[in-house]
């Protein structure tokens, strides 16, 4: 029989399995659970579809056998089955993710993140098992499948006798070793307590064969062991329970079972709607980002329930795009079962129950930010610039609604801020909500505008994200009051006499300026300023578009090579203001030599590219030379 080989990544995924110092090895049975139930569901699923399926609610099971002697742990569903074409792609490699590259280390975190990203699922069987075996039949297929594997070398699938629709698993459970004892998952209390553990709100029967020590009839002092079968879950979906018997760490076990999760949530949130249209929903925030959220394949999304049957996996009617990374599930038993995706963009309760799902995140998510701000500063950091792309999206359609979540870095504070704190600290004399843009916050901390600002004792936000001011630029202005750019030419901070001053100076100096734009023709002008500390130097723009987004236009793939309008700034306090003056009376040649350096000088600080490095290294070669 040819045995084929695992795709790399899967390969890689298995290594770890087999050689896991992961210590919660018993979520493999969780995991298989999981998986037959959803096999279950999705029979179910088909049969409301298709005639064809002759399916009884109550004869859809999961049983698990045990047996000692052989070494295995079996466990069976009667649910649709796999083909052997499932059986491969399936089984033998990662359905989530053709492009995930795995780090070359065995470090316990990087184990750990990697059994998180993926929930592994059904490879887990191998941090048991040393050999795993499942035995298939689809549902109306003639033929049943074994496929079987001892691990990394690869695996086998070949044909098989199985009656009965469904699948049945087989682990091998390997030897005790020093580190952990694999017997404990041959015994029965050990199974029943895994189960009841993360399996217990399984909608379908778990069923095994328990055995009972029993007083022998008309005995007094002589037991005998009965084997009986027993249901071990309570199969009351979690989300079916009242709130106040479930505990915080059965929502989240949940969670990371349901959603293929290793890490907690970072927030469960339970509604109970009774009303016009009646429903729960459980709801939760994860702590990191998924590893595909970026990707196309990532899809938003609730899993909706009619009454406790799934009837859709990812319902993305129920999200908003802005709150597209929380999961959880929705269930009314208002919804008709046979509902089709079509009839779900326009269906009435659904609209209704996605608007009261939106209302309550955003206030859970407020609530945390007042109450537990820590928590919600890091849900900011892993989700933040999508709740910046809700504010920006449509034109800013939905900005009132999110423009309280949103977050800069502050340069008072130092560290991340609301819009409402920021206005809630602001001068009386102070108008504008001011910022700063650039790559880093050490970056824009050094930016010679930010100092001027600065030194004035006013706030200053941090924008350091692509989107951020692009962001600033839909919301227009907060509370009433607007925001200024550092680097814009509008900043305004100075007393009219020093407005005066500074205007009479650049009038008696137009001329120098003049020649020194024959030098420079990209900027739009050239003057003193006195918003400059220490600096000789800066740019500043006028209109729409600052330096930095600039940048991140002409980054998009669609680039228009747009041009911010700058004004090259300087510092009319700085000695170089006296040289300017000096060369301009006795070297107009020279002085467009110095316009140039300071006009590189200037794009350098903030951060774009020279046209030409090399007249620039050049330049400044001579005139040290001078
Ligand atoms: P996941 O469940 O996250 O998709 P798994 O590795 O656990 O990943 O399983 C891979 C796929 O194998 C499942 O998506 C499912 O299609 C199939 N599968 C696993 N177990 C069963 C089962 N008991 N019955 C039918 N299909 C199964």
């Amino acid at each position: 029989m040819e045995t084929k080989q695992f795709k790399a990544e899967s390969k890689r995924l298995l290594d770890l399995m087999i050689n896991s110092i992961y210590t919660n090895k018993e979520i493999f049975l969780r995991e298989l659970i999981s998986n037959a139930s959803d096999a279950l569901d999705k029979l179910y699923y088909n049969s409301l579809t298709n005639s064809k399926i002759d399916v009884k609610k109550e004869d859809l099971k999961i049983n698990i056998e045990i047996n000692k002697t052989k070494r295995t742990i079996t466990i069976e569903d009667n649910g649709v089955g796999m083909t052997k074409e499932e059986l491969e792609t399936n089984l033998g490699t990662i359905a989530q993710s053709g492009s995930f590259s795995f780090k070359e280390s065995n470090e316990k975190k990087e184990d750990i993140d990697i059994i998180g990203n993926f929930g592994v699922g059904f490879y887990s069987a191998f941090m048991v098992a040393k050999k795993v075996e499942v035995i298939s039949k689809k549902v109306e297929e003639e033929k049943a499948y074994k496929w079987s594997s001892s691990g990394a070398e690869g695996y086998t699938i070949q044909e098989a006798n199985k009656e009965t629709e469904g699948t049945k698993i087989i682990l091998y459970i390997k030897e005790n070793s020093e580190e952990e004892k694999y017997d404990d998952f041959l015994e029965e209390y050990k199974i029943q307590e895994i189960v009841k553990k993360y399996s217990d709100y399984i909608r379908y029967p778990i069923i095994m064969e328990v055995t009972r020590r029993e007083l022998k009839e008309g005995s007094k002092d002589e037991y005998i062991d009965k084997k009986e079968e027993e249901t071990l879950n309570s199969m009351i979906p979690i989300w079916k329970k009242d709130k106040k018997d479930v505990s915080n760490e059965e929502y989240e076990s949940f969670y990371m079972t349901k959603f293929a999760d290793f890490e907690k949530p970072a927030k469960t949130i339970f509604l109970s709607i009774e009303g016009g249209i009646s429903y729960k929903a459980l709801l939760y925030i994860p702590s990191h980002l998924p590893y595909d959220y970026y990707t196309k394949e990532y899809e938003k999304g609730l899993q909706l329930y009619s009454n406790g049957v799934l009837i859709m996996d990812k319902c993305k009617e129920l999200l908003p795009d802005y709150f597209g990374f929380v999961k959880g599930l929705v269930d009314s038993q208002d919804l008709s079962l046979n509902i089709s995706r079509e009839m779900l963009q326009h269906d009435r309760q659904l609209k209704v129950i996605a608007k009261s799902i939106e209302k309550k995140i955003k206030s859970e998510l407020l609530n945390l930010l007042k109450t537990e701000r820590e928590e919600y500063e890091k849900i900011f950091k892993t989700f933040g610039t999508q709740l910046k792309f809700g504010v920006y999206n449509n034109f800013g359609i939905n900005k009132d609604n999110l423009k309280d979540l949103i977050m800069f870095y502050s340069s008072t504070e130092k560290k991340l801020v609301t819009l409402s704190e920021y206005v809630s600290r602001m001068k009386e004399s102070q108008e504008k909500i001011y910022y700063a843009a650039g790559e880093t916050i050490d970056k824009i901390d050094m930016l010679p505008q930010v100092e001027g600002v600065k030194d004035k004792g006013y706030e200053i936000l941090y924008l350091t994200e692509n989107i951020d001011e692009f962001v600033i630029q839909v919301l227009g202005s907060y509370n009433e009051k607007g925001f200024s750019n550092v680097s814009a030419n509008d900043v305004n901070l100075e007393s009219k006499e020093e407005k005066e001053k500074l205007q009479r100076k650049n009038e008696e100096n137009k001329d120098m300026f003049a020649v020194m734009k024959e030098a420079i023709t990209e900027v739009q002008e050239i003057r003193f300023t006195n918003r400059l500390k220490n600096h000789p130097v800066c740019l500043t723009t006028e209109g729409a578009i600052s330096v930095e987004m600039e940048k991140v236009l002409n980054s998009m793939p669609n680039n228009q090579n747009i041009k911010a309008q700058t004004i090259l700034e300087i510092n009319e306090n700085h000695p170089i203001a006296e040289k300017l003056k000096s060369i301009y009376a006795s070297d107009k040649e020279l002085l467009k030599k110095y316009a140039k350096v300071l006009y590189s000088d200037a794009k350098l600080i903030e951060g774009l590219s020279l046209d030409n490095p090399t007249e620039f290294s050049n330049l400044i070669c001579e005139l040290i030379t001078k």
